[in-house]
């Protein structure tokens, strides 16, 4: 497949809704990410964040109508699996490791299925994305239920990126993390998007979202209420009503 040139996206997302029986989770959500951009999403609990990325990568459902597009390609009928080969993958707001599993084996076992790596070459891009991640050699042989919370969002971010994806989507990285290890966690995801991964990035945690996004959109009820540069985004009276909860944002 061509690489997209800069003026196509490589992510495109076209008139997405999701319904769950009566609640309509997305409501015709459009929007599209070039290639090397970090796109930033945020929105009150309950706005369809998770919702969107569960319809992205087809865990564990599709959209109900609308089209999600990787470099023009359709993915709504492929497989899941089928789509994180295609260059989609994602990250949890729940640990999603293998508990039992080092971290070593997690990462690797991550290359083998979404990567579709043969063994030996699965090794090496299980021990790059370890290095990508900073996790110390010594803490690799680990299980992954034994790591500090820090240390699990290094594996989940290595867990991915082993995969080699070309989006690569985190949901609520910051979660449970203390603020020096927000700082962290942007330093890995500035470090993750400076080897070329485009990223797509839920956040709750606003500063982090504010400082690495170059692109950011609001999610309300499941429709977009705005979405531009941060800064702006971010004083948009709709965004400080239904987001913050208030007239003024404090920020
Ligand atoms: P966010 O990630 O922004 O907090 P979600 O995408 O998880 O929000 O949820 C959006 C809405 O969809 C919520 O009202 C939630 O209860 C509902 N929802 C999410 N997943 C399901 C599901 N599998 N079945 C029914 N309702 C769901
Ligand atoms: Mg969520």
């Amino acid at each position: 497949m061509p690489e997209p040139n800069d003026s196509e996206p490589l992510l495109e997302i076209r008139e997405v809704t999701k319904r769950f029986g009566a609640l309509v989770a997305l409501n015709n959500v459009s929007f599209s990410i070039r290639k090397g951009q970090i796109f930033g999403i945020a929105g009150p609990n309950g706005s369809g964040k998770s919702t969107l990325f569960n319809v992205i990568t087809g865990i564990p459902f599709f959209p109900t109508k609308g089209d999600v597009l990787l470099s023009g390609r359709p993915m709504h009928r492929l497989r899941p699996h089928e789509i994180s080969r295609a260059g989609i993958l994602r990250t949890f707001q729940k640990d999603a490791e293998f508990a039992t599993l080092s971290a070593r084996e997690n990462v690797y076992a991550s290359a083998v299925y979404c990567g579709q790596m043969p063994s030996a070459q699965a090794k090496d891009a299980a021990e790059q994305a370890l290095d990508d991640v900073s996790l110390p050699s010594e803490r690799r042989t680990k299980a992954a239920s034994d790591l500090s919370v820090f240390e699990r969002k290094q594996l989940m971010i290595a867990s991915a990126i082993a995969g080699r994806p070309k989006v690569l989507l985190l949901d609520e990285p910051a979660a449970g993390l203390t603020k020096p290890e927000v700082s962290g966690l942007r330093d890995l995801i500035a470090a993750v998007h400076g080897r070329g991964t485009t990223i797509v990035l839920i956040e709750h945690v606003l500063p982090l979202l504010l400082k690495v996004s170059e692109y950011l959109m609001i999610l309300n009820h499941g429709a977009v209420i705005a979405s531009g540069k941060p800064e702006e985004v971010v004083r948009n009276p709709k965004v400080v009503e239904a987001y913050l909860g208030k007239r003024e944002a404090k920020l």
